[in-house]
């Protein structure tokens, strides 16, 4: 403190000297006389300001000694790492200045001088938590993926930078590809970082990539319990995960746990359409068809589908028309407006081969909203009145142009599934599937193959892939689902309508 003070005093009367000394010059007109002892010596005013400049440095040196001086003394009395902590001191600075350079060039982007300097800075400071962050950003920004993994490795030994080091080496095998081992690293630094958010989505969507179903219920539950995820949301794909969980209970056989499962992924969300569609067939199975009845209704009001209405028809698959447009009034009193309603309600009707309710339903659908569906059912409505080939021709020409109407759709990418999956095949998202109509360009010329069935009298003919059971043939529509991308086109389906008798 006192020190501080001298050398405060001291530069102060040095400005002072300054000054006095500028003045002095002007005076004597540009020279120095300076007398010692007996000697005179007579400067111009350039030797003047040399001198000067020698003189603060004297100066300068003086007080460097002293401080040293004063530490040596505080050894001599007794305090022995007095020496060591005066170099320290200038240690430090040295180091810390390096540092601040370091990080300086990493904020301009020059990645080999950052590196320089934090080599610097460790060697002055030994702080390696500090400088290794440096070199390791400096070496990912210039590629040196090799050095960076060392740095990486080193910054995993101190409980300080550990989580740092595993996250470095975590990114570097997911951009290797490296899944499995990326997961494990994922796993260790949402352990030690339960709050970091971008750890959880990363762990949250390599789990779903790798189908770890119960280990991306627990990361959900984490999330949502330290709030960095919100509750809704959390609850929304705990039901999607749970879902999924439910189908893998499925495919192992256990059916009894798998129906527990589904019933409580639908209870989580009950909007969601596969999860209720699963839950109803479980609850079929269980002979319980009230409540199948319940989660269906419920995901309709949601938002109707066509999935749903398949799931509720197989709720009685032998009932007659009259039975099930009557038993279908649970679904249909809802979301009146919805096409997906007017076309379900239609197909009810042409399957009681009420024509004139059938196309009452369907509206001015197909022109309002001209999909394939919307369109096949026209035609076979035109079909049932007997209207002549010309008319159903048209129908059916403008249904293989059309828009194939909603289907599942990644809110990221716009990539269509044919089936609804937890993560999307294409981009890897999670929970990002929309029942929707793509985007334009998104939309495929379908083949009509799968419009026939409405056409021809019944039995439907058998679709190759999908074998349509009597109920589903008669009720189902020829919606999206049934369409295999890689059939042939129109060219296939036009000579069998011509050909087929009036
Ligand atoms: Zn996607």
């Amino acid at each position: 403190m006192l020190w501080s003070l001298f050398k405060i005093i001291l530069f102060v009367a040095l400005i002072a000297v300054a000054a006095l000394g500028a003045g002095w010059l002007m005076e004597t007109g540009g020279g120095v006389r300076i007398a010692v002892g007996a000697q005179e010596f007579n400067l111009g005013a350039l030797q003047a300001a040399i001198v000067f400049v020698l003189f603060v440095l004297a100066i300068w040196l003086l007080l460097k000694l002293i401080s040293l001086l004063t530490a040596v003394v505080h050894f001599l009395n007794g305090d022995e790492t007095a020496i060591s902590r005066y170099f320290d001191r200038n240690r430090e600075r040295k180091g810390y200045e390096a540092l601040a350079d370091g990080l300086m060039a990493l904020a301009s982007g020059e990645e080999r001088a950052a590196m320089a300097k934090a080599a610097r800075a460790e060697k002055f400071l030994h702080r390696p938590e500090l400088t290794n962050l440096i070199t390791a950003q400096a070496a990912e920004m210039a590629g040196d993926r090799k050095k960076a993994e060392d740095v990486y490795k080193r910054l995993l030994q101190d409980e300080r930078t550990r989580f740092v080091g595993i996250r470095g080496i975590m990114k570097q095998k997911l951009e290797a590809g490296d899944t499995e081992t990326a997961m494990k690293l994922a796993e260790k630094a949402f352990a030690l970082k339960p709050r970091h958010v971008e750890t959880g989505d990363i762990l949250l969507a390599l789990q779903a990539t790798q189908s770890d179903w119960s280990g991306a219920r627990k990361t959900l539950g984490a999330k949502v319990k330290t709030g960095a995820l919100p509750k809704d949301v959390g609850k929304r794909r705990d039901a999607v995960l749970a879902l999924q969980e439910a189908k893998d209970i499925f495919d192992e056989g256990n059916s009894i746990r798998a129906r527990e499962a589904a019933i409580e992924a639908n209870k989580l969300s009950p909007d969601l359409i596969p999860g209720a569609v699963l839950a109803a067939t479980s609850y079929m199975e269980r002979d319980n068809p009230r409540y199948a009845t319940r989660v269906l209704t419920k995901a309709w009001q949601a938002q109707p589908h066509p999935d749903l209405a398949a799931a509720f028809a197989a709720i009685r698959p032998d009932e007659t028309p009259e039975e099930r447009l009557k038993r279908f009034k649970a679904l249909t009193k809802h979301q009146k407006d919805h096409p997906e309603t007017r076309m379900l309600l239609a197909e009810l009707h042409i399957a009681n081969e009420d024509y004139p309710a059938a196309r009452n339903a369907l509206g001015d659908l197909a022109e309002t909203d001209p999909t394939q569906r919307s369109l096949t059912l026209m035609a076979a409505i035109e079909r049932g009145e007997g209207g002549d080939d010309d008319t159903v021709r048209a129908c059916l020409t403008r249904a293989v142009t059309a828009s194939r109407g909603p289907q599942w759709v990644c809110d990221k990418c716009n990539q269509i599934h044919a089936d609804w999956v937890p993560v999307c095949e294409n981009c890897g998202a999670f929970d990002t599937l929309s029942w929707k109509v793509p985007p334009e360009g998104g939309a495929r010329i379908h083949g009509g193959a799968e419009m026939l069935p409405l056409l021809v009298s019944k039995p439907a003919p058998e679709a190759p892939d999908t074998p349509p059971t009597e109920a589903e043939a008669e009720v189902e529509p020829p919606h999206a689902d049934y369409a295999d991308p890689d059939d042939a086109g129109p060219a296939q389906f036009a000579p069998e309508v011509e050909g087929k008798p009036k």
